[in-house]
């Protein structure tokens, strides 16, 4: 038994083909003649009642919309924008009428994807996948680049970061980080709500964990 990826394949390269095969017959034939024993394959009457829009110094409103091949440009794929694909965008959609399909439905949907990634990521997710990443440092013995990252971090202009760095320098608890954190627990006098005070109460509570593993601090 064929699989569904198998049939949509065959149907795709006849489709393929009868475009082909249509472009051929037009340079010898014009349109009228090719339906003039009715509808071929790959070929949709155009409602012309519906196509309003077309009338514009474009040209002529078609009788008719031909299944038309194309390349995929984004991954190269051979494509058929078919006749009803047409019809259904000039007539229900009422689109550009100088549009062409340019990308295949795959494509079309990883494009599609990642744009909403792009607009749901935009700020908050952002963010918060920075603090996970920054958080995840802690967990492993600090190196050149995790501490560069980490110094990077409190200069962002997010406190949310500045104060995970600040946890992180905590958990990895060497000795110049310890003094920092005292500096800046040191800053208990800021007013509520500002960087210091944050800042402030997150060496302490850093601090204090410290403290509970080594008593020396
Ligand atoms: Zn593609």
């Amino acid at each position: 038994m064929k699989s569904n990826k198998q049939r949509r394949a065959e149907i795709k390269a006849r489709r393929l083909e009868r475009a082909a095969d249509l472009k051929a017959k037009l340079r010898t034939q014009d349109a009228r003649q090719l339906s003039a024993g009715g509808l071929v394959p790959g070929m949709a009457m155009a409602d012309k009642s519906l196509l309003a829009h077309y009338n514009t110094t474009f040209g002529e409103v078609p009788d008719f919309y031909l299944d038309q091949a194309y390349t995929c440009r984004d991954c190269g794929a051979q494509e058929v924008w078919t006749a009803k694909q047409q019809k259904w965008w000039h007539e229900v959609v009422q689109g550009s009428v100088y549009s062409q399909a340019v990308r295949c439905r795959a494509c079309r949907q990883a494009r599609r994807a990642l744009r909403d990634a792009a607009l749901r990521n935009e700020g908050a997710n952002l963010l918060g996948d920075e603090v996970a990443r920054l958080r995840a440092l802690a967990t492993k013995k600090p190196t050149d680049e995790s501490l560069a990252q980490v110094e990077t971090a409190l200069q962002s202009k997010w406190r949310s970061l500045r104060v995970v760095a600040i946890e992180v320098m905590g958990q990895w608890g060497g000795p110049e980080q310890i003094e920092r954190l005292q500096a800046f627990a040191a800053d208990r006098g800021s007013s509520y709500g500002s960087w210091e005070y944050e800042a402030s109460k997150a060496a302490a509570k850093a601090l204090a964990r410290k403290a509970e593993v080594d008593p020396e601090c």
